[in-house]
């Protein structure tokens, strides 16, 4: 895991309208403490959308991307919507999350070192870990992120709040 580029990759792409080619940005793994405008990206979903530089038309590049919130112990990976591919990506899922915990785990590892520098408690616990299927669902999951770092609560305390509200009722 010390490969990882935080600058983004650039990808060819073809617009569908105009055919013209011309490169693109991806940013296939995000951690919030460094890149927060493109935290900020998914929570308002428009990490995929760019414009073409030839007809400027809005279009959007869909890819899978990695986001880790190191303060809150806490990576989600959010897939494509395809159903027929959920099986496949399920699997990915699973093999991503053992390659990162493993990295967390790692002293020597960047991501480790990184781990450290944001998060200061005591390291009890893995990553909280979640896949998730839609770009509205990642949303969701950054808000509530942001929202628990706000009010100084572990990740999934929002959800936890609700069910009791709602089970006192
Ligand atoms: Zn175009």
């Amino acid at each position: 895991m010390n490969e990882l580029n935080l600058t983004g990759q650039k990808v060819k792409f073809s617009c569908p309208v105009c055919e013209k080619k011309f490169n693109i940005t991806i940013h296939p793994i995000i951690i919030s403490e460094l890149q927060p405008y493109l935290e900020m990206d998914l929570f308002y979903q428009s990490l995929f959308d760019f414009e073409c530089p030839g007809c400027l038309r809005e279009l959007r590049f869909f890819y899978p991307v990695s986001y880790h919130n190191l303060r809150q112990q806490t990576m989600i990976h959010l897939f494509s919507e395809n159903k027929e591919k959920r099986k496949q990506n399920q699997l990915v899922a699973k093999e991503l999350e053992k390659r990162f915990q493993a990295a967390y785990r790692d002293q020597t590892s960047f991501l480790y070192k990184l781990y450290r520098e944001f998060y200061t408690g005591p390291i009890t616990t893995e990553f909280r870990y979640q896949a998730v299927y839609s770009t509205q669902e990642m949303s969701h999951e950054v808000f509530n992120l942001q929202w628990a770092l706000r009010h100084d609560c572990p990740a999934d305390a929002p959800v936890q709040e609700t069910r009791r509200s709602l089970t006192t009722k």
